[in-house]
């Protein structure tokens, strides 16, 4: 019954967006996105019974960009616990993604870790001890893992055009290097950091990897345990106050999920206990968040009553 309802909002979300004029505006400095259709539009909710409610174009991959940084950070915190923590903080930021005034004030420790700066040290983690192509192997086997799908690839005419015209990544990393907070050389994190996030993912397979942060760190179809119950709610945590940048108070009072959105135009959220769910709508807002992906959720939070804050 809860799953008819679940597959009748999901199909009515999908209906009133294809209808929608505000689209918002494709991202257009990476030049490989802005050739992305600003009317296409997907959304995959996942329940807890692995039922799957899809619409529009829900297996279409897009390029998840910044969502790269919810799986980089629990690969990240499996290798190094707590340690990770001395060189990112936890504290949203109120600045924009890309943002580099307050790296400075800050001494090159970066706000949280989904801002650039903080997905950057991250990464260079991960790629500390391995040589890039290793460190990047293992991200993509790590999402292939999470969503069961070892077809998923990453997009190297995204990745390409990012590390061509990366310049402000590249500032980002390179005045981090200056305070010794990245270990390894700038271009080989960078090289990473790129090809991550050029990783490309339906809202299906997106929704499938992110159940284990909707189920206590478990996927429940499979038993794999991914993570402790403890650090999966403590990444739900930092998406929630971090995931939209300085967008993150607005997706919080308006669809109230913990949330991590992407420049591509994705967003993965997870309702903590309920679903898994990923929405697809390339138009961004002014903080680079898709518009149409927060609208559609509002919606389903609404009608299922999902939000975290209560119904
Ligand atoms: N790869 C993008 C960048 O570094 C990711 C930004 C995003 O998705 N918000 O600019």
């Amino acid at each position: 019954m809860s799953n008819q309802l679940l597959d009748r909002v999901v199909a009515e979300i999908a209906d009133e967006m294809a209808q929608r004029a505000d689209r918002g505006e494709v991202a257009s400095y990476i030049p490989e996105l802005a050739r992305v259709d600003p009317k296409a539009f997907g959304l995959a909710v996942i329940g807890a019974d692995g039922h799957v409610a899809a619409a529009g174009d829900a297996d279409v991959p897009f390029s998840i960009q910044s969502i790269s940084k919810v799986f980089t950070l629990t690969l990240a915190l499996g290798k190094a616990g707590d340690r990770l923590w001395r060189r990112v903080g936890r504290e949203p930021s109120g600045s924009a993604f890309n943002s580099i005034v307050q790296l400075e004030h800050e001494r090159g420790i970066p706000r949280n870790p989904f801002i650039n700066a903080g997905a950057i040290a991250v990464t260079d983690l991960i790629l500390s001890g391995h040589q890039p192509r290793e460190a990047l192997g293992d991200i993509l086997r790590f999402m292939q893992f999470l969503a069961g799908d070892s077809s998923i690839a990453i997009d190297e005419a995204v990745a390409k055009s990012e590390q061509r015209t990366g310049f402000r990544n590249a500032a980002l990393a390179n005045y981090m290097k200056s305070f010794g907070v990245l270990d390894n050389p700038v271009e080989y994190t960078l090289g990473v950091y790129f090809h991550h996030c050029a990783i490309a993912m339906s809202c299906r397979q997106l929704a499938m990897a992110g159940r284990f942060l909707a189920h206590s760190g478990q996927n429940p179809s499979t038993g794999h345990n991914v993570v402790p119950s403890e650090r999966a709610r403590r990444i739900n945590a930092l998406m929630l106050t971090c995931g939209h940048y300085d967008g993150s108070g607005e997706f919080a009072y308006r669809v109230g999920l913990p949330g991590k959105s992407g420049v591509g135009g994705g967003v993965l959220a997870v309702a903590p206990g309920r679903a898994s769910i990923a929405v697809w709508a390339p138009g961004l807002d002014a903080a680079g968040n898709s518009h149409l992906g927060r609208v559609a959720l509002e919606m389903l939070t609404r009608r299922m009553g999902w939000s975290i804050f209560g119904v």
